[in-house]
């Protein structure tokens, strides 16, 4: 932990700051079940694509029996669901601007943003 750098560290501390955002959005239970044990955030447009690892909108919370044996055995189940929660154009658009500006997110303001929606609950 000690020799990661304050650019790592960060994406850390925003990877940290998004979940707990996550799982206060979903009243602190699986969206899926409803169980409030060992609640996992997951990515729906994958993290790597940075500008979308830490929107809320982009993260379904999971628990961790729905995780490995729903979203990642029954992907068309989990498709047909997820598009009834989540705009998926919308996080489609989203990914096509975010691909075509190439730049890096402003890490510090996504900490900012996130700070002030956890201070709003
Ligand atoms: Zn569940």
């Amino acid at each position: 932990m000690g020799n990661k750098n304050p650019q790592q560290k960060l994406k850390i501390e925003l990877d940290k700051l998004t979940r707990q955002l996550a799982i206060k959005l979903a009243n602190g239970r699986c969206e899926h079940c409803h169980s409030e044990r060992v609640l996992q955030a997951n990515h729906i447009i994958p993290r790597t694509v940075l500008g979308l690892r830490w929107d809320v909108t982009n993260i379904v919370i999971l628990c961790r029996k729905c995780h490995l044996y729903w979203w990642h055995k029954d992907i068309i189940g989990a498709y047909e669901w997820i598009k009834n929660i989540r705009d998926l154009n919308w996080l489609k658009r989203r990914r096509a601007i975010i691909e075509n500006r190439k730049g890096n997110p402003d890490l510090k303001m996504i900490k900012i943003y996130l700070e002030q929606q956890l201070r709003g609950f």
